[in-house]
């Protein structure tokens, strides 16, 4: 029985239905409107979750409750879910699938997410962070063929995960491998955290922004007068735009730094980048892919390579689903 997967992003919602094989038969994504709150983002989602449901064939509350529910099974063509398997940005708790205040997603609270996505779909739910899920899912599905690798997104927030020894990384409060508050510069930038010089702080997609548009203040900057987003900061760099270069440049030279440290700590095979921002490609990857193997101890860059995802936007909707795989056993 293939699983429902939902993603839920600063920036867009995806849903899809995932065989146990990683394929994906279906797929939808909306924008996340942030702004609406969590009671008009989490409804919105749960229709996504539905409609990817439905394209996929299911047609009803869980295998049982569609018989029970009587007339409304389209026999052969009815496809039992498992489980729903959902990915968002943390913190959150994974035991009762709350979200706990992420900084992409204002508002979110005490967030209930988990219950939420059972009460609807009537389905065993299981709620992960977003990129701990994403580095189940590239373990489980992408063909790399090794045994340690950490997951980096680089979205709307910025976040990682951890396999080590063909096991994600939990830890005691199974909230580890929280890599987006490694610190790059201790004196650095305040990071939505309470700390200091985070890498979030410099290398999610909106401090991207927000850092473009306290540098294009009062300058002849091409990207003056814009509602300046991580893209537009990546498209006026390749361009030319001195300032829009200065602030890739420092994102680049940050991530690289930061996935340094990474590979000295864990030693993976594969630092696997994802998310939003990646879609600047070897834009992205190069800098961040010299700098990292640069930087890090001899033989553990040597034993490493830093490459993007191959999933695209479908990369938080495969975690979700390797989660819910996961959990069912
Ligand atoms: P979410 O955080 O909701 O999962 P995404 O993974 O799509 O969403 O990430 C959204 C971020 O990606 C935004 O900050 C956006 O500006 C950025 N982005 C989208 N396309 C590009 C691009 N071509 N180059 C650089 N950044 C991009
Ligand atoms: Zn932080």
């Amino acid at each position: 029985q293939p699983v429902l997967a939902l993603d839920v992003g600063g920036t867009k919602l995806a849903a899809g239905v995932v065989a146990r094989d990683g394929t994906i038969q279906s797929y939808c994504q909306i924008e996340t409107a942030v702004g609406e709150g969590p009671t008009a983002v989490v409804k919105r989602l749960l229709d996504l979750g539905e409609q990817a449901a439905i394209e996929a064939g299911w047609s009803g509350r869980g295998s049982a409750g569609a018989v029970e529910a009587g007339g409304s099974s389209r026999g052969a063509a009815e496809v039992p879910l498992a489980a729903v398997g959902v990915g968002c940005g943390g913190p959150l708790d994974p035991a009762t699938g709350v979200i706990l205040g992420p900084p992409g997603l204002p508002g979110w609270d005490a967030v209930p997410l988990g219950a939420l996505v059972a009460e609807r779909f009537g389905l065993p739910t299981y709620v992960e962070n977003d990129a701990t899920a994403a580095a189940l899912g590239e373990y489980r599905w992408s063909g790399w063929g090794v045994e340690n690798l950490v997951y980096l997104t680089v979205s709307t927030g910025f976040g990682g995960g951890i396999v080590a020894s063909g096991k994600l990384f939990q830890g005691a409060a199974r909230q580890g491998g929280e890599l987006g508050h490694v610190v790059v510069d201790w004196q650095g930038r305040q990071c939505g955290c309470g700390a200091r010089g985070c890498a979030e702080a410099y290398v999610s997609g909106t401090s991207i922004a927000r850092r473009a548009a306290e540098a294009v203040a009062g300058s002849d900057s091409t990207l003056a007068g814009l509602a300046i987003t991580a893209k537009d900061v990546a498209d006026h760099a390749r361009a030319g735009d001195p300032i829009a270069r200065a602030v890739w440049d420092e994102t680049t030279a940050m991530l690289g730094r930061m996935v340094a440290v990474i590979i000295n700590v864990c030693e993976p095979e594969l630092v696997v980048l994802g998310g939003g921002v990646t879609r600047a490609g070897a834009q992205l990857l190069d800098p961040v892919r010299e700098a990292a193997l640069r930087q890090a101890m001899p033989p553990a860059a040597a034993a490493c390579d830093v490459v993007l995802s191959r999933h695209g936007e479908a990369v938080g909707v495969l975690g979700a689903a390797a989660i819910a795989y996961e959990r069912l056993g």
